[in-house]
């Protein structure tokens, strides 16, 4: 099923399940910043909360807001009941540190899934697995790339893949390029999480490979992937209408799981 299809196909289903809740689930957005990247992620994902019937709550500050008052903000989220789940939208002005601010959030409200003691997945890896399961996609003894080595991307992925039993290889910017080719013309899946347009292409990708491209890369106001569009594989993922949908969709997953199982 194309990506575009499968999310709405969840949205719906998750719609439903929201409707027929007593309590609706309520997100909050925390954001410090003015960073117009930021303000397109907010206004998709309140998007999302009112198609799905989730209630949303976005909590502005201005760009001076101290850490210890970002912190505050954060511990009354924490104590507040009606609030179910909430993220700080990165990137957090520089008087705010970003790592104090994540371990400040209680991981049972941590949609994002970015706290180490989260049992939430990180949503990007999170929605990819949730389609490739989906998908039917074998992970099991297969062969996983993952290039890009982020806390918010490859190593969480990586750490994912390795949960399913793929056999799992993780490339970064040191890999020497005859050990990028080796490794990439023998894998079964492949995930870019570079942050280069088109930087791979060229290789000899195995017919039933699956690459699933994380990569947005804004160049000249138009988005491109990591990876060439039209590799001869089995399947390889679109930017834009790819893994951002699927990363989306995949914080509103979470904030089911915390509904239904209190997490
Ligand atoms: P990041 O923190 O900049 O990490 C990039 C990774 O790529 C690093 O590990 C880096 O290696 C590696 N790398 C850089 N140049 C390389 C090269 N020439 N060969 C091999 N590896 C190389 O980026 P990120 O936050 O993980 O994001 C990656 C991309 O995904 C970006 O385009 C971002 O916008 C996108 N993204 C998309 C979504 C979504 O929802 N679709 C979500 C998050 C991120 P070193 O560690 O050695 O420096």
């Amino acid at each position: 099923m194309e990506i575009k299809e499968y999310v709405a196909m969840r949205k719906a289903q998750i719609r439903d399940e929201v409707a027929s809740m007593k309590i609706k689930p309520h997100l909050a957005i925390v954001q410090v910043n003015e960073d117009e990247g930021s303000n397109s992620y907010i206004r998709g994902k309140l998007r999302d909360a009112e198609e799905l019937g989730v209630l949303a709550t976005h909590i502005k500050l201005p760009l001076d807001t101290s850490e210890e008052e970002t912190l505050r903000v954060v511990e009354s989220l924490n104590n507040n009941p009606e609030i179910h789940g909430f993220i700080v939208q990165v990137p957090l002005p520089k008087q705010i540190g970003e790592d104090k601010v994540k371990v400040a959030i209680n991981p049972k409200k941590d949609v994002d899934g970015f706290h180490p003691l989260s049992s939430l997945k990180a949503c990007t890896p999170r929605g990819i697995l949730d389609y490739l399961r989906f998908e039917k996609i074998d992970l099991l003894g297969e062969n996983a790339v993952v290039i890009g080595r982020s806390n918010i991307v490859g190593k969480p992925m990586a750490a994912l893949l390795t949960k399913e039993s793929a056999n799992v290889t993780v490339l970064h910017s040191k890999t020497k390029p005859e050990d990028m080719k080796f490794y990439l013309e023998h894998a079964d899946i492949i995930i870019a999480a570079i942050g280069k347009k088109w930087m791979i292409d060229g290789y000899h990708f195995k017919e039933s490979a699956v690459i699933i491209d994380v990569g947005i890369n804004r160049v000249d106001g138009a988005l491109y992937g990591d990876v060439k569009p039209g590799q001869k594989v089995r399947l390889q993922t679109p930017v834009p209408g790819g893994v951002g949908p699927l990363t989306r969709l995949a914080l509103y997953e979470n904030l089911m799981e915390i509904m239904k199982h209190g997490i």
